[in-house]
Parts: C-alpha cells; sequence; structure tokens
C-alpha cells in the first residue's frame, strides 16, 4: 500500500455521530479531493496497523450500496470539481469486477469531477486479473499504486505477504496493456533479517519494471499490532539503525541517478508523476473522506469515520463519526511544517515566517530551526526551509519539536 500516516483526531466519544452534526462549520469547506476507504483484505498483514480484515464476501455488496450513498450525501460538502480521488484500504481490488466498476462508476456520477482528474486506486498484485485490470480503465482509474513491498521470498515471508515476486510485473504488464500508464510500487526496507544487498536487489526488480512513482518506506513496529507484539515478546529483533541508515542512502542515491526526484521524505517520482492526491495532504490541502475508518479534512476540522464496518454499514448516509478535531492556532501551525516539511522541497520563507508569527509556541519553533539549521540538519536552498540531506534521516525528531 502507499501509506500516508494522517494526523489523527483523539478519539474519546462514546456514541458516534454522523458528521452532518458539524455541518454549520463544514459549509466553509473547500474539499478537492476524495478518500475512499475498502476494509477489505486477502490476508491481514502482521505489520498493518490501517482498519482491514479478512473479507468473506459477504458484505461487499452492501458496502458498494453504503458508500454510494455516502458519496450522495458528502457531495453538499464539494463546491468545485475535486481534482483528486484515492481509493485505498485494505485491498480495493478485492472487490468482484462487477462491485469495483460499480463503485467507480457511481462516485463518477455522485460527485463533481475536474478534467483530467487524478483517480488513483491501490492494488495487491494477485488480485489483478486482465478483467479487473479493464474495470479499473474503463471506469476511469489514471493510476495504480501496487503494494509489491519485496522481491525476496523470504521477506515477503516475514513480512506475511501472500503474493510471488512475479505476480507484480504480471500485474503491471495487465494495466499497462489496458492503457494505465502511472503505475507506483510501494517497497518496506528494514525488514528483520534483511541485508543491504536484498534491499539493492528490490531496488534494481523495481526500477527494471519500470514504474513512474516509488514509495519506501522503513518497516514501522505499529503499536497494537502482531509484528509489535512479538517485537515485544522478543520472537522478533528490529534490523540494526545504521543498516536501516544505510539502506534509506542507498535508495536515495539509486533512484536519483534513475533519475526520479526525491519529492517527499518516501516518495520518488518521475518528473511531473507526484501524486497529486499525496501532495494535498502535504500541503495541507482538504479533502472529503468515504468509508469506514477514513479520515478527512475540512473547514479546519479533521474527522475520522467508524472503525467497524457493520457499525458504519447500520448508519448512512451521513458517516458516523466518533472523533472531530477542530485545532487550535498551535495545532494548525505544527501540522502545517509538520505536513510541508515532509517535502524534500521544503516551505517558502514567507510561510514559514507567516507560520512563526503565531501561536503560543512561536520563540520554541524558532529555537528548534534555529538549532537544527546549526547542526546541518535543516537549511535554506533560495527562499525555502527545508531539511538536509542527512537531516531527512532524523527528521523526524526534529518535526515533533515543531508540533
Ligand atoms: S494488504 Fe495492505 S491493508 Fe491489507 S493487511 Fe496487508 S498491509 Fe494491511
Amino acid at each position: 500500500m502507499e501509506p500516508v500516516h494522517l494526523p489523527q483526531a483523539p478519539g474519546g466519544q462514546a456514541t458516534a455521530r454522523p458528521l452532518s452534526a458539524w455541518l454549520p462549520r463544514l459549509a466553509a469547506a473547500r474539499p478537492t479531493g476524495a478518500y475512499v476507504h475498502v476494509p477489505f483484505c486477502f490476508h491481514k498483514c502482521h505489520y498493518c496497523d490501517f482498519y482491514s480484515f479478512v473479507d468473506t464476501k459477504d458484505r461487499q455488496e452492501a458496502f458498494v450500496d453504503r458508500l454510494l450513498a455516502e458519496a450522495r450525501a458528502m457531495a453538499g460538502l464539494v463546491h468545485e470539481p475535486l481534482q483528486t480521488l484515492f481509493v485505498g484500504g485494505g485491498t480495493p481490488t478485492l472487490l468482484t469486477d462487477e462491485r469495483l466498476a460499480r463503485l467507480l462508476r457511481g462516485l463518477r456520477d455522485a460527485l463533481p469531477w475536474a478534467d483530467g482528474a487524478e483517480w488513483t486506486v491501490e492494488a495487491n498484485p494477485e488480485t489483478v486479473t486482465a478483467s479487473k485490470a479493464d474495470v479499473l480503465a474503463s471506469s476511469g482509474v489514471t493510476r495504480v499504486s501496487m503494494g509489491a513491498q519485496s522481491f525476496q521470498p523470504a521477506l515477503l515471508r516475514q513480512l506475511e505477504r501472500h503474493h510471488e515476486p512475479a505476480s507484480v510485473a504480471r500485474a503491471m504488464g495487465l494495466l499497462r496493456a489496458a492503457g494505465i500508464a502511472r503505475l507506483n510500487i510501494d517497497l518496506i526496507f528494514a525488514v528483520p533479517t534483511s541485508t543491504l544487498e536484498q534491499w539493492q536487489d528490490d531496488l534494481a526488480q523495481a526500477l527494471a519494471l519500470a514504474p513512474d512513482h516509488l514509495s519506501c518506506y522503513g518497516l514501522v513496529y505499529e503499536p497494537g499490532t502482531p509484528l509489535r507484539a512479538r517485537l515485544e515478546a522478543g520472537g522478533v529483533e528490529r534490523l540494526d539503525e545504521d543498516l536501516e541508515a544505510s539502506m534509506y542512502e542507498h535508495t536515495v542515491t539509486t533512484l536519483a541517478a534513475a533519475g526520479y526526484h526525491h519529492y517527499e521524505i518516501s516518495n520518488w517520482a518521475r518528473p511531473g508523476q507526484e501524486c497529486r492526491h499525496n501532495l494535498l495532504y502535504w500541503e495541507d490541502g482538504e479533502w472529503i473522506a468515504l468509508g469506514p475508518s477514513a479520515s478527512g479534512h475540512a473547514a479546519g476540522l479533521r474527522w475520522k469515520n467508524v472503525a467497524v464496518l457493520q457499525e458504519w454499514l447500520d448508519d448512512g448516509p451521513w458517516p458516523p463519526v466518533r472523533s472531530v478535531e477542530a485545532l487550535d492556532e498551535d495545532g494548525r501551525i505544527g501540522e502545517a511544517f509538520l505536513m510541508g516539511l515532509r517535502l524534500l522541497d521544503g516551505m517558502r520563507s514567507e510561510r514559514v515566517q507567516a507560520l512563526l508569527g503565531r501561536g503560543t509556541r512561536a520563540a520554541q519553533r524558532q529555537a528548534a530551526i534555529d538549532a537544527a539549521i546549526a547542526r546541518g540538519d535543516m537549511e535554506w536552498s533560495g527562499d525555502r526551509l527545508r531539511f538536509s540531506e542527512r537531516g531527512v534521516l532524523t527528521s523526524d525528531s526534529v518535526l515533533r519539536e515543531l508540533l
């Protein structure tokens, strides 16, 4: 998958309320994108903390009906044609061909779309057949994000991924034959027991498939996952930090040499092929969220739909939400830094100065930036503040101070 960890609103309220309860505030919403969450998976990978579960196909039909009803209700918040759609999960391509077609065509009808809108769907290589590729292409999908994660059979087993390395090339061939040219490959490095040579081979195999976008994430031991429990019980060992750093550095140099622009900490694209939907997140844009556990952001509110399929199915058409967060000024400033500085080109000086001129923590933030510049972790490049090449590796701690 192509994970973007959105800032999550704190939970707390025991009873879910429909998002429409916040309509007076949401009247000012100006979303330009939509995220759809499909929670079904073939198998639950032990490192995954997304809301997804093993599909028994008994609720796919109800899911599509309910999602389209939600899209029609949420259309009231959309005042201009949307520029991007991202259908993630979960494994959206696990929907049957007929249901996937109904979902995508229903979204086309329910919401206004700009000409040339980017439509991305996440796919698991094993679920891409010729007919599925045709459904995606004929429904207007312009971009597919392929969850490859690794080309090493042993590491795929470590990750509990149930696909053959060869199916990535097969799936990409089918998608290209159907007319979908924009393809992303997701890879995970720093998998327990992995070596630098294996990671070099993963990158080489991915590059041989000529994707126009690559997402490379270091494995995260997310709290609450079986993998984290195994780590804490001593059943699995974290990769050495220096080796993980070497893998990242190798990624930076290899992908630069292959002509990919490193535009976000974990994302690389051929010129002009950046993921427009994810840029919306990083550039503090507004989007609506459809489906269980989907997170949205508009009119200064961040919300997360209820993350229980049956509860979401039983409610509607507005999504039931349990957490809605209206960030105060300091929260908004912290988030603007957190998201904006993930982009390798950084933030314009004007924006940085405007953010540092507000809020109650301006002096602390200024000091954190000055210290990072003094250490060589941040730099001014022209009129933009950004992380230096070595600073990207330790950016998390600086971003925490800016939050
Ligand atoms: S396929 Fe993706 S969403 Fe599904 S369990 Fe695995 S990592 Fe999570």
